[in-house]
């Protein structure tokens, strides 16, 4: 008799997800097997290779045999750089041994965090157009999202933060913030953050920061963290970041948490029993990036601010398709509505009459349906090929309005 696997599986992982960048990245590979080039402007992670410097520093770790476990928060040196690091971009002062833990990972950061401040139907308030991760770390955490209104005004977007204080309720938890944000490419004004800031601490909210697209801001604006505005916001904060999107180093799975300390204890816990540590040779690496020179972090955002002027006018051009202008990260987050189509049907569609790969908006939360993502991180060649195919997939569409 054939094993009845559903019988034993955890009610937390049944949930069913939006179909996104996994489904249509296999559906491309089948195009690409039948002999078909493709062009991808839906990858989440920078095209450049990881800087030698940074690569040198792993090897050299390597060769001094630095392949054994290392404290679950971390080596204190990387610790200590990383307090280091964080005073200096964002001004605000950690203890390295209380107050930072270096993570296999964001999204292990993330993990850890969800999974250290929810219980089953605890509430987490997030835009409802949002990094889909986020929601299916929240549901394997047994936690409820709260959808904070995002409205297209123009070519922008409005996140109503000022909602929060309507939408929380006693089991809310926390707000999400993701600044620069995935995929609406939005950076958050001192103005928004301190009326979040002002929220939380009215609500009694924990925060979440989310900022590892902290260095691909564009137009002269500034990154500002949430836990640099006081320090009761500091205590509340969680702040998550990785080095995947800086340094382009998405496969080393490094990055880092500061949290107050008495959070940090009970997160490295949750670390202890999940990823146990990150490996102390990509943590020598992630030192040796804080520590080297950053020009190759300037060199790639002006890469990518070239490709994004490409892609946002190209884009543009395109009747029926409005296309809101981002000011960080790497992704265009276009409105397809006039086309009449579901986001997965015409992502479908672009893949197979344009033979370009995008994400469909309905993967980004529940108010993404009728949006499509772009991403930039990819070489400017690649992106003037993929509006050819994109305008060509469009074209055959008949519009309704
Ligand atoms: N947060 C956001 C908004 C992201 O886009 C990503 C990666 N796509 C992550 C977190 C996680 O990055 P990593 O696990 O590689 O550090």
């Amino acid at each position: 008799m054939a094993l009845e696997t559903e019988r034993f599986l955890a009610s937390r992982v049944k949930a069913k997800l939006a179909k996104g960048v996994h489904d249509i990245n296999r559906m491309a590979r089948d195009i690409e097997k039948a002999g078909h080039k493709v062009v991808r402007l839906v990858q989440g992670e920078p095209d450049f290779d990881t800087p030698g410097h940074i690569k040198k520093a792993a090897e050299e770790a390597l060769a001094r045999g630095m392949t054994h476990y290392s404290p679950v928060e971390g080596l204190e040196e990387v610790r200590r750089v990383v307090a280091e690091k964080i005073k200096k971009d964002l001004g605000v002062n950690y203890i390295p041994e209380k107050e930072i833990m270096v993570t296999e990972g964001g999204t292990l950061g993330l993990f850890i965090s969800f999974m250290a401040l929810i219980n089953p139907g605890d509430e987490i308030l997030l835009p409802e157009i949002t990094y889909g991760p986020y929601l299916n770390i929240l549901s394997l955490a047994e936690g409820k999202p709260i959808f904070i209104p995002v409205e297209r005004r123009g070519e922008s977007f409005v996140i109503h933060w000022e909602e929060i204080s309507r939408l929380a309720t006693p089991r809310t938890k926390a707000v999400l913030l993701n600044d620069p944000h995935n995929p609406l490419g939005v950076v958050m004004s001192q103005k928004e953050l301190e009326l979040v800031g002002e929220m939380a601490l009215k609500k009694n909210l924990m925060l979440i920061s989310d900022e590892v697209y902290e260095k691909l801001v564009f137009d002269r604006l500034k990154h500002t963290s949430i836990a640099s505005l006081s320090p009761e916001l500091k205590e509340r904060t969680i702040l998550v970041n990785s080095f995947s999107k800086t340094y382009a180093m998405t496969g080393w799975r490094v990055g880092y948490i500061a949290a107050h300390a008495d959070l940090t204890r009970v997160m490295s816990r949750v670390y202890q029993s999940s990823a146990r540590c990150a490996a102390p040779f990509t943590q020598m690496a992630v030192k040796a990036a804080m520590e080297g020179p950053q020009d190759c972090v300037e060199e790639m955002r002006l890469k990518y601010d070239e490709r994004r002027k490409v892609l946002y006018h190209g884009l543009k051009e395109m009747e029926g398709m409005i296309v809101p202008y981002p000011q960080g990260a790497f992704y265009i987050f276009a409105d397809v509505r006039a086309f009449g189509m579901s986001s997965w049907d015409l992502t479908v569609h672009i893949l197979q009459e344009g033979h370009v790969v995008v994400s469909p908006g309905s993967y980004y939360g529940p108010g993404g349906e009728g949006y499509i993502r772009f991403s930039y991180a990819t070489p400017k060649e690649e992106i003037l090929i993929g509006l050819e195919g994109v305008k060509g997939a469009l074209k055959k569409i008949k519009r309704s309005g």
